[in-house]
């Protein structure tokens, strides 16, 4: 079987690491991206950047989407210039943003349409496991269609965890993140509350690394950021609310209430309007350190 011809579309912090590493199993690679600059490392490889989405999904055969969410999903896919432009029935289109499941649900029936084979494939992971290629993939696919693409998502991630149809694997992503929101805001919290006690933060880790029930890899990923107070992004701030916020409405929609997630949206919005919606998630232990000192 020929190998399929890749275009990537969404070079950002994770994007960019995925396409390396679809690069490095060999695959033929076409990207592209809305700041051209980030196409430049992969020019320098001898991989083309297409000059529009439409142009891309002409010469592909599976095209990977990992961009923002839902409007930056309609920026690439709609429009004169977009995918959908280059009427690429017979191809397949994987995205792997995190978008909201009614997005998804959509999207779906747009493939469907237009002949198309979607799979919905978000991941749950950050930078470095996007960087070793070990993230886990949450898959929204019929059976059949994700078989067949099992390698190649596998040359981006270590695991495949299939949810179901689409909207399947979104509405998982969701949950994950739903679950990841909070030990944030738990681990910022009680940060500043040791800080407000006169206590060292760090007797926080050394306490949950001894402990059989607290000790968590995420709360080591995240242990640099809130002992040195610096916030480089891995996960963007930007992207945390972004999420929570699909998962509010969308518990909504079926008559749910998060009082902690709108609690999470809350202290992620402050943080977001004092200038650091581009910076790691974690900066929200910021804007608990400035409200103590208030
Ligand atoms: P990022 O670094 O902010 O990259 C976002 C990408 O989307 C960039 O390529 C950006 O293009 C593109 N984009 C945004 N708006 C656009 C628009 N209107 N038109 C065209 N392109 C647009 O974000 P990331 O961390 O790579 O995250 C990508 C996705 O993965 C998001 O859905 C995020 O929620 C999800 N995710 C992130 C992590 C993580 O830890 N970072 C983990 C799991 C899932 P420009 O370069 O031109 O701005």
């Amino acid at each position: 079987m020929t190998p399929p011809r890749i275009g990537f579309i969404g070079l950002g912090i994770m994007g960019a690491a995925m396409a390396r590493n679809l690069v490095k199993a060999g695959y033929d690679v076409t990207v592209w991206n809305r700041d051209r600059k980030k196409t430049e490392e992969f020019q320098a490889m001898g991989r083309e950047a297409a000059p529009t989405p439409k142009a891309l999904a002409q010469r592909c055969d599976v095209i990977i989407t990992m961009v923002t969410g839902d409007e930056a999903m309609e920026a690439v896919l709609g429009g004169p210039d977009g995918v959908f432009a280059a009427r690429f029935s017979g191809s397949t289109l994987i995205n792997m943003s995190t978008v909201s499941s009614a997005y998804c649900e959509k999207l779906a029936a747009l493939c469907f349409r237009e002949a198309v084979t979607f799979l919905d494939c978000p991941v749950a992971g950050s930078k470095p496991l996007a960087e070793n290629g070990t993230l886990l993939i949450l898959a929204g696919a019929e059976e059949k269609a994700l078989e067949k693409r099992r390698a190649l998502l596998l040359s981006m991630g270590k695991t495949v965890i299939h949810a179901g149809p689409p909207p399947a694997g979104t509405r998982l992503k969701l949950c994950v993140n739903l679950l990841l929101s909070q030990m944030t805001t738990g681990l910022c919290e009680s940060a500043a509350l040791a800080r407000a006690f006169g206590l060292d933060p760090e007797l926080i880790f050394r306490t949950a690394e001894a402990s059989p029930a607290i000790d968590c890899g995420y709360f080591r990923m995240k242990k640099n950021n809130i002992l040195k107070e610096e916030f480089p992004p891995a996960f963007a701030l930007k992207d945390l609310l972004k999420d929570v916020r699909y998962m509010l409405s969308e518990a909504s929609a079926r008559g749910l209430r998060l009082p902690v997630g709108e609690a999470v949206e809350k202290l992620a919005a402050k943080t977001y309007n004092s200038g650091e919606r581009n910076s790691d998630l974690t900066a929200m232990y910021k804007s608990l350190l400035a409200g103590e000192e208030k």
